[in-house]
């Protein structure tokens, strides 16, 4: 990539940015969706209000753009305290660390993403300072190496991972609250394309906000980046309005999968399908035919294609449904008798 190529494209990436931060709810009522979760985090984050307190730490997990970072962010604002961002990678040492728990005031909510990937020592530093609201650091090398102990504000810290298999033992048992972000109805994603259409000041047809939510892998991040592209189609080639002509316009012309599904989901069943017949076969020998990591796949990739019928957890492994075979275009391996397949 040359410079200019990076400047163009760092300019789309803080773009999007820019979008999903004017989109991103501030308020526990403008978040859609994650009923049972929104209803006790308020509860919880009452209470740590009248008494004062920091609230517990928390634990969010489950897939990208699900809303993690956005409930975190409302969190903060709903306990009226400063929120800090960063992310498991980017503290790579513990002074790192070090400098962001410092700079917090009493009872702020720290967000750290991808909290999977802390490296082993900074994490062993965090545990201190979640427990007991301090930290001991190492201050020179060699003989005159000495241990200072800080002590810092109390604070809540927000950790998201979409990986929380790989959280270790120590680390998962010091949150108090964990939550689990599962995908969103289809009506609960048309909601929030046409309220994202509103502030974005584009009308938008419910039956084109119904349509682009079909095709949105459950993904509120996807459904917004869906209808910034649809609004593209709408003001270039039509009248500027998104109703469902446009919608399907827009959405064959992108190429997006009439049930939302990504490459890796698509890849995934064909595997299944052309490699194993459709299955049953086990995760690891999935995850080695695709070339991707088994737990990847458990978290990230399966759990949209089980919610959406394509793929079943059996005692003897992973079969994809009649659905996935239908959608790949394929008979059904009773319909092949004699074909392919049997
Ligand atoms: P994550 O941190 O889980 O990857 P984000 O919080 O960054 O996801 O959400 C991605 C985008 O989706 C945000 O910009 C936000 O506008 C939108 N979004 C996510 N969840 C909701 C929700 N429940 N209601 C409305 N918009 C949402």
């Amino acid at each position: 990539m040359d410079q200019q190529d990076f400047d163009i494209h760092n300019s789309a990436a803080e773009r999007d940015r820019d979008y999903e931060r004017a989109l991103r709810p501030g308020r526990f009522e403008a978040f859609a969706g994650q009923e049972k979760i929104v209803e006790n985090l308020r509860v919880f984050v009452q209470a740590a209000r009248m008494r004062g307190e920091p609230l517990d730490h928390l634990l969010l997990h489950g897939p990208p753009g699900l809303g993690k970072t956005t409930l975190s962010a409302i969190i903060a604002n709903e306990l009226g305290v400063g929120f800090k961002v960063t992310s498991g990678p980017v503290l790579d040492k513990p002074g790192d660390l070090a400098g962001i728990l410092t700079s917090l005031d009493e009872n702020d909510v720290l967000f750290i993403d991808e909290i999977h990937r802390l490296s082993h020592t900074v994490e062993e530093y965090l545990y201190s300072a979640m427990e007991d609201y301090r930290i001991d650091i190492m201050i020179d090398k060699g003989p005159g190496a000495r241990s200072v102990q800080l002590n810092l504000s109390p604070f809540t810290l927000v950790g998201a991972t979409t990986r929380s298999g790989l959280l270790t033992p120590p680390l998962r048992a010091r949150f108090g609250i964990d939550c689990h972000l599962e995908y969103y109805d289809h009506e609960v994603l048309e909601r929030i394309i046409l309220r994202s259409a509103h502030l974005l000041g584009v009308e938008c047809k419910p039956t084109a906000a119904h349509e682009i939510a079909m095709r949105s892998r459950g993904t509120p991040r996807i459904a917004n980046a869906l209808l910034r592209r649809v609004r593209d189609f709408a003001q270039v080639k039509g009248s500027g309005r998104i109703d469902l002509e446009i919608a399907r316009y827009s959405l064959e012309a992108l190429n997006i999968d009439r049930y939302g599904l990504n490459d890796i989901d698509n890849k995934l069943l064909l595997t299944v399908i052309t490699k194993f017949k459709g299955g049953p076969v086990g995760l690891s020998t999935i995850a080695t035919a695709m070339g991707e990591d088994p737990g990847t796949i458990e978290e990230v990739y399966e759990p949209f294609l089980i919610k959406e019928g394509f793929l079943k957890r059996t005692p003897r492994g992973r079969e994809v449904t009649e659905t996935a075979w239908r959608h790949l275009g394929f008979d059904t391996p009773d319909e092949s008798f004699g074909g392919l397949f049997k």
